[in-house]
């Protein structure tokens, strides 16, 4: 995709969404980075399922680790890998404390250090809580940006660098979520909905999916 088709890309989802944000509920950034890292291979509307009654009694690293790893695992025990979590959860959390007064820093570095926290997570907290330009690729962005040429690439960082690359002010900040939320609910990854897509002509992905009626009548 070119730089001019790719800016193109970016205005209709712009213009589709004007104010994109996450599903992933919190209620400070503390909370946001517990969510992050609580989502890993889990649902957003399941995860905030489970904390939702966690961050109204929890919301600071003191408080979580009050609360102990048992604690935390009768909060979250219908996430995924809820035992490696609740460990993380906690053990950052001290971390938070020990090494940053108890706040989440804006650094990259810092948040990577953070037990349980990598680059994707990293760099949704940087964006979200900090409004930073950076490209959290999960499997959405991932499909996406292949599938229709906007960032191609074998690996998520390679995807990354590709969108840090090709995404044009001022769509920087918010591409994240315009592609996360294109890619849930219509560039689906089983049958992508083609047919109702603002994108379709600027996507290279071949054949289309037809609307259904289109399909039931061939
Ligand atoms: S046209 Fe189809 S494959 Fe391309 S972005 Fe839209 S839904 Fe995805």
């Amino acid at each position: 995709m070119t730089r001019r088709e790719a800016a193109e890309f970016y205005r209709r989802l712009a213009e589709a969404n004007p104010h994109p944000e996450t599903e992933l509920e919190s209620v400070n950034v503390y909370t946001l980075l517990v969510a992050v890292v609580l989502s890993a291979q889990a649902t957003d509307a399941g995860v905030n399922r489970a904390t939702r009654a966690l961050f109204a009694a929890v919301d600071t690293p003191a408080a979580m680790v009050a609360l102990g790893e048992e604690g935390l695992k009768r909060h979250i025990r219908t996430i995924g890998l809820f035992n490696t979590k609740a460990k993380n959860v906690i053990a950052l959390s001290e971390a938070l404390i020990a090494r940053h007064g108890g706040a989440v820093p804006r650094d990259r570095a810092a948040l990577e250090a953070l037990p349980g926290v990598g680059r994707k997570t990293a760099n949704v907290v940087l964006n979200v809580a900090f409004g930073e330009e950076t490209f959290a690729v999960d499997t959405h962005i991932f499909r996406v940006g292949n599938r229709t040429g906007l960032a191609r690439g074998k690996t998520v960082l390679a995807v990354e660098k590709k969108l840090d690359s090709i995404t044009p002010a001022p769509f920087r900040v918010h591409a994240h979520h315009w592609l996360i939320l294109h890619g849930r609910y219509v560039c689906k990854a089983r049958r992508p909905e083609c047919w109702r897509c603002i994108e379709h002509d600027l996507c290279a992905f071949r054949p289309k999916t037809p609307a259904p009626a289109t399909r039931a009548a061939a």
